[in-house]
C-alpha cells in the first residue's frame, strides 16, 4: 500500500514531538509561525543525510530517524542553544507506510524527549534523502563559536571518542569487536549534549560539535580562532571497546579522528576552569581535559610515546576524494 503526499503528512508527521506555546502555526499552512521570546537570538542549522553517502541502504528507518534530528541537536548543543523546534524534508523513492512510520516513531520519540516541535517541511520523491533544520534560542549574544579560542585555554571533550568509528569498521569491514550492541548503539543513538552545551555559556570560550573526526573539527576551532594546539592522545576519553581494541595494536585514527562522535570540544580559558569545575558534577557525562590552546598555527598530536600521531586524513570532505 502507498499513501499520498497529503494523507502521509497528516497521518505521519501533524502531531510530532513536543506541542509548545511558542508555535502559533504548525504543518498544515504554507509556513510555519514561530514565537522568539524576546531578549533572545535564533540559533538555526540544516543537516542533510543522503542515502549511499551517510547511510547504507537498508539502514533501519526508526535508526535513521532518529539520528536525522539528533545530529541537528549536537549542532544547536555546540552554540549553546536551546532546541524548540525542527523542519523536516523527506525524499523518498515510494511512500511505504512503514517504512515512514519507523522513521517517524525515531524522529518524534527524540523530538519529544528534546522539547521539540515538528512545525513543517517537505515531501518529495527521489532518491532516499532526509534533511532536517532545527532551531532554537540563546540568550542574546551568549552563542558559542569557533571563533573564540585564545592561547592558554584548555581543550576539553565530552563523553567518549571513537565508539561510532569503531563500529562502523566492524559493520563495514566485519572487524571483530568487543560489545558491539554499545558502539552500535552509539553510532545509530548519539545523545546530542545538550544539556552541556547550554551551561557552557558563560564559561567556554569556543566550542564544536565533533561530526568528522575530533581532529578534523578541533582544526576548524583553531583555524577559526587563528591559534595552534596541541593534544595528547593519551588524554582521549575511551570506552573499554575502544581502549581493548587500542591496547591490542589498534589505530589511533579511530578515537581521533573517525567521524560520528556527536560530542562537543570545548576550549575554556584559564579564569573559568573553576567554574567548569562546579558545572562537572551536574553534567549527564564525562569532560575531559585533551590538551591546550597554543600560538602559532595548525596542531600537534602527540602520541603516548611523545612522537607525533599522523592522522591519515583529516576528516570527511565529499568534494575532495580520498588519495
Ligand atoms: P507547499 O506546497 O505550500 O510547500 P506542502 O504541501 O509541501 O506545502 O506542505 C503542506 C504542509 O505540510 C506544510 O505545512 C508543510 O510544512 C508540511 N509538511 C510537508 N512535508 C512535511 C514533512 N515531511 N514533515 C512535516 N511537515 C511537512
Ligand atoms: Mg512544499
Amino acid at each position: 500500500m502507498t499513501l499520498s503526499e497529503f494523507d502521509l503528512i497528516e497521518r505521519f508527521f501533524s502531531d510530532c514531538g513536543t506541542p509548545r506555546d511558542d508555535v502559533i502555526l504548525g504543518v498544515g499552512d504554507d509556513a510555519a509561525v514561530l514565537r522568539v521570546a524576546p531578549g533572545m537570538d535564533l540559533v538555526a542549522t540544516l543537516d542533510t543525510l543522503v542515502e549511499g553517502v551517510h547511510f547504507l541502504p537498508g539502514t533501519d528507518a526508526q535508526a535513521l530517524g532518529y539520528k536525522s534530528l539528533a545530529v541537528n541537536l549536537s549542532d544547536l548543543a555546540a552554540m549553546g542553544a536551546e532546541p524548540l523546534w525542527a523542519t523536516l524534508s523527506l525524499t523518498l523513492p515510494e511512500a511505504a507506510p512503514d517504512w515512514v512510520d519507523g522513521f517517524r516513531a525515531g524522529f518524534c520519540s527524540l523530538a519529544r524527549e528534546a522539547g521539540v516541535r515538528l512545525v513543517g517541511g517537505d515531501t518529495t520523491r527521489g532518491h532516499r534523502a532526509v534533511s532536517v533544520e532545527a532551531k532554537g534560542l540563546v540568550p542574546r549574544g551568549m552563542a558559542l563559536r569557533r571563533s573564540g579560542a585564545r592561547v592558554g585555554d584548555g581543550i576539553f571533550v565530552t563523553g567518549t571518542l571513537g565508539d561510532a568509528g569503531l563500529a562502523l569498521r566492524a559493520l563495514r569491514d566485519g572487524l571483530p569487536v568487543e560489545d558491539l550492541a554499545f558502539l552500535r548503539a552509539r553510532l545509530d543513538r548519539p545523545q546530542a549534549r545538550v544539556a552541556v552545551g547550554r551551561s557552557l555559556r558563560a564559561v567556554a570560550s569556543a566550542a564544536i560539535d565533533i561530526s568528522d573526526g575530533l581532529l578534523a573539527d578541533l582544526a576548524h576551532v583553531l583555524g577559526a580562532s587563528g591559534v595552534g594546539g596541541v593534544v595528547w592522545l593519551q588524554r582521549l576519553p575511551l570506552s573499554a571497546p575502544v581502549r581493548h581494541y587500542l591496547e591490542a595494536g589498534g589505530d589511533w585514527a579511530i578515537p581521533a579522528a573517525a567521524g560520528d562522535d556527536y560530542e562537543l570540544c570545548f576550549t575554556v580559558p584559564a579564569a573559568n576552569q573553576g567554574a567548569l569545575e562546579k558545572l562537572l558534577g551536574g553534567l549527564p557525562c564525562p569532560v575531559t581535559r585533551i590538551g591546550e590552546i597554543t600560538d602559532g598555527a595548525g596542531l600537534r598530536v602527540l602520541e603516548p610515546d611523545g612522537r607525533e600521531f599522523r592522522a591519515p586524513r583529516a576528516g570527511y570532505d565529499h568534494f575532495v576524494r580520498d588519495a
